[in-house]
């Protein structure tokens, strides 16, 4: 049967299309990380981007990294706002962000707790951190080499260690106090300090890696 000259051309832009390269991510935490850490933050003006957090997106961006916000968002369970409200922060956010040159590629958040009100988000769900649903999520919806990605956050639950061996796994000191640090690779102080690390290397004298950290025996 003879092929139109046409449908080959379609067949290859195609072809072009469905076989991207699949990149690193860098999968961010929001509350602690991205933004100053607040209590159920439901105002745009409580939505505050940490220093430097826009230039570490935009460094992330420039070497390669898709940047996913991979956040619990309790308060709609809670009944403290609804997701076109959480939407519309999220919009707010990335603007504020975009304005620093640093860009979300996607927000993924889990709006549910077993505890809730609002009795259609009140269960448990897989997509609670330290659940992996969302890291699930993000994989379906992006080509991601996970080899190479990056996990930053500020408390244990964002390292997503069932993930096993990735790129680097960050804890932040910018939001929560870290009483356990064995799940990452590297503690700093803010997401701006570890992108420069990451990228530039770590200045001599600071003690911001703790190579090959196994996590302790009495660790639960
Ligand atoms: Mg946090
Ligand atoms: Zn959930």
């Amino acid at each position: 049967m003879p092929s139109s000259p046409s449908a080959e051309c379609l067949a290859t832009e195609r072809e072009t299309i469905v076989t991207p390269v699949p990149r690193p991510a860098a999968f961010l935490d929001r509350d602690g990380t991205l933004i100053e850490e607040r209590s159920y933050p439901t105002r745009v003006e409580d939505i505050v981007p940490l220093p430097g957090a826009g230039r570490a997106l935009r460094r992330l961006k420039a070497a390669g990294f898709l940047t996913i916000v991979l956040t619990n968002q309790s308060a709609i369970a809670r009944g403290m706002l609804d997701e076109e409200h959480l939407g519309a922060l999220h919009e707010h956010l990335s603007g504020e962000l975009a304005g620093e040159g640093g860009a979300i590629d996607d927000v993924l958040y889990c709006p549910h707790h077993p505890d809730g009100s609002n009795l259609a988000y009140a269960f448990r769900c897989d997509c609670r951190k330290p659940g992996e649903g969302l890291l699930a999520m993000a994989l379906q919806r992006h080509d991601i080499d996970l080899s190479r990605s990056l996990f930053i956050g500020d408390q244990p639950r964002d390292m997503f260690v069932g993930a096993g061996k990735v790129g680097g796994r960050i804890l932040v000191t910018s939001g929560h106090p870290i009483d356990d640090t064995s799940s990452a690779d590297m503690v700093a102080p803010s997401l701006e300090v570890a992108v420069d690390w990451l990228l530039d290397g770590v200045p001599d004298g600071v003690a911001a890696i703790t190579p090959g950290a196994a996590p302790s025996d009495g660790a639960d």
